[in-house]
């Protein structure tokens, strides 16, 4: 019988003590596990960053590969392998900088994964550099200047792209992380989970204090929950255009809340065919038998020479 246990390693942990990572990392064992899923049918990819060691510290297949790249290497295992619960991870220097590019078509593709984006606005694993999402004229400690440039809006890109699972959860809420990926995986499409992350070492603006609310006034938190206000990000007909405008425009609108209030939780969620089942539609075999299982060297591809000559 499944453990939780069953989806650690014993691979040393080097992270910074009271980094927001390991309440990212619990979280996705956590939802693995209460997704009865086993070991041997997950793969998690990640790129360069802290992030980039989660694969090391679950016990599923990993692989750990270059920096911006892991959406193309995540893709190309779920193409070879549909039958594949496929994770990537990655920060949001890695994922929003130089992976940018593959951000964007990726979400297009609207290939069946779950991305989960550790958000931190510092490219902690070289010093604490701004990152992409780091918002103009915020300084961290190893920054002699503020940032002179705006930072990028995740949910909004994501949505804008083509993702059609869109939300953003808290590092340090395992309770709400795990549940948000649970549902991402679930998802039958490409989902980004934007999860904002602290870097005690580094980013010393977005503290966990911070997050709680303890400069304000108010002393109230921070992070408020969209499925508590009693928004609905789900689009219900998907062929409804105004429907799918009007979900996008609500989503987007909410994702630039940012400052003494900051929503967390499911901004957009809508089905449509995923890029396995658009490539079904020319190949039916694809969807039926995963190519690592499918004899592709034994095939008869007279015709299609002949088609092609
Ligand atoms: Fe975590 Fe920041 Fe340390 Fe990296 S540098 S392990 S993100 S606290």
């Amino acid at each position: 019988m499944l453990e939780l246990k069953d989806f650690r390693t014993k691979v040393h942990n080097d992270w910074c003590p009271g980094c927001g990572d390991f309440g990212i990392l619990n979280a996705v064992q956590m939802a693995l596990f209460e997704l009865k899923l086993e070991p041997y049918n997950v793969a998690i990819f990640s790129g360069i960053g802290c992030s980039g060691k989660t694969p090391h510290f679950v016990n599923t297949y990993g692989f750990h590969t270059l920096h911006g790249r892991v959406l193309p290497i995540a893709t190309g295992a779920k193409l070879a392998n549909t039958a594949l619960t496929v994770v990537a991870v990655g920060g949001d220097g890695d994922g929003f900088g130089i992976g940018a590019g593959h951000f964007v078509h990726t979400g297009r593709r609207n290939l069946d994964f779950t991305y989960v984006v550790y958000d931190n606005q510092v490219y902690g694993l070289t010093k604490g550099q701004s990152s992409p999402t780091l918002p103009k004229g915020e300084q961290t400690k190893s920054m002699p200047f503020p940032a002179i440039i705006e930072g990028i809006n995740p949910i909004a890109t994501a949505i804008s792209s083509g993702y059609t699972f869109v939300a953003r959860s808290y590092a340090l809420d395992v309770r709400h992380l795990k549940e948000v990926l649970k549902a991402a995986v679930l998802h039958k499409g490409s989902a980004l989970v934007d999860v904002l992350q602290t870097c005690p070492t580094y980013n010393d603006i977005n503290t966990k204090e911070w997050y709680a609310g303890a400069d304000l006034p108010t002393k109230a938190p921070r992070l408020y929950k969209l499925e508590d206000t009693g928004y609905d990000g789900t689009v219900k007909n998907p062929t409804d255009h105004n429907e799918v405008t009007q979900k996008k425009v609500q989503a987007m609108t909410r994702s630039f809340e940012w400052g003494d209030k900051i929503p967390i939780g499911l901004f957009y969620r809508i089905q449509q065919p995923t890029y396995e089942d658009m490539i079904a539609t020319r190949m039916p075999s694809f969807k039926e038998v995963p190519l690592t299982k499918q004899d592709l060297y034994g095939r008869d591809v007279t015709d299609l020479f002949q088609e092609l000559s």
